[in-house]
């Protein structure tokens, strides 16, 4: 494998070994940059590794994003490996679909700790290393489910909220030295995740409520990240963008209302 210029950008992106986080990681793979991928799934992450097969432009670190003790040695590995950190996306998420009643209090926890922690741990580890190389992008992924509330999922809806208001937060006070700080809000992309948690009866109700009427990719998302990673957003600073297929703006686009346009 030939060895890479020092200059080729490096870029961080936690959960991912599969979903939307694999395809971002294909993103900035297919730009000519370099990734490390954090995941802690060390099976899926190794089989991701084998078939990315470009050792001198991927690293693969098991990592759990809520622990800062691994969190810390694993963004030292990077930079020892790579010489810089350019663009960090903190993907890496879990889901909890139950009634409040029946969210136990670990569930609670943890989701918060992996999508909420997990950002705030990881773009801290990253800072220094960005501030070295000029200046750097960070990506947090929420959801629309921080945008909107919904049944079921007071756990991971306000964890999504919350990572918005701290892109707010970083973007301010981490712009002040050139890093950069946005979100996405994903609507429904088919991932493991997605199939985990959406019945075939959820399934059609997004079909109905999306103006687009259908789920989004993962390859759409990684390419809004991308694009906010990218010299051609130096300006955009502290912004959260929805790629979903019109679901935010559909505050009242009632299935009814849209037949009638239909009719
Ligand atoms: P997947 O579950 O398919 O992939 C997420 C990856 O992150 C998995 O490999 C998972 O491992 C890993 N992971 C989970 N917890 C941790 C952790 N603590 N540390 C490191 N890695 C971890 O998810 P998606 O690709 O669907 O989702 C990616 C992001 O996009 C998430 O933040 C999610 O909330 C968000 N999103 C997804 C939407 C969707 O419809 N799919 C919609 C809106 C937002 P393991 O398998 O062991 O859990």
């Amino acid at each position: 494998m030939a060895p890479h210029a020092e200059n080729t950008p490096v870029a961080v992106v936690t959960g991912g070994a599969r979903g939307i986080g694999l395809a971002i990681a294909h993103w900035f793979l297919d730009h000519g940059q370099r990734v490390a991928l954090l995941d802690i799934d060390g099976e899926t992450l190794a089989a991701t590794e084998r078939a990315l097969a470009d050792s001198g432009r991927v690293l693969a670190i098991v990592c759990d994003v809520a622990d800062p003790a691994q969190v810390r040695p694993a963004i030292e590995q990077v930079a020892a490996r790579f010489g810089r950190i350019d663009a960090l996306v903190n993907n890496a998420g879990i889901a909890v679909f139950k009634p409040i009643g029946e969210t136990t209090h670990e569930e609670w926890a943890r989701v918060l700790a992996v999508n909420l922690d997990g950002p705030f741990i990881c773009t801290q580890a990253c800072t220094p290393h960005m501030l070295k190389a000029g200046g750097g992008a960070v990506v947090n992924i929420a959801s629309i489910s921080g945008l909107r509330a919904s049944t079921l999922r007071a756990a991971y809806g306000t964890s999504k909220a919350a990572l918005m208001h701290l892109t707010r937060q970083q973007a301010v006070e981490l712009g002040n030295v050139g890093i950069r700080v946005n979100a996405i809000a994903p609507g429904p992309v088919d991932t493991a995740m997605a199939k985990a948690v959406h019945t075939p009866a959820i399934r059609a109700a997004y079909h109905e409520a999306i103006p687009l009427a259908r789920y989004g990719t993962p390859e759409e998302i990684a390419a809004a990240v991308g694009f906010l990673c990218s010299p051609q957003a130096a300006y955009i600073n502290g912004q959260v963008l929805a790629v979903d297929g019109g679901f935010d703006a559909a505050g009242i686009g009632l299935p009814a209302l849209r037949q009638l346009q239909a009719g």
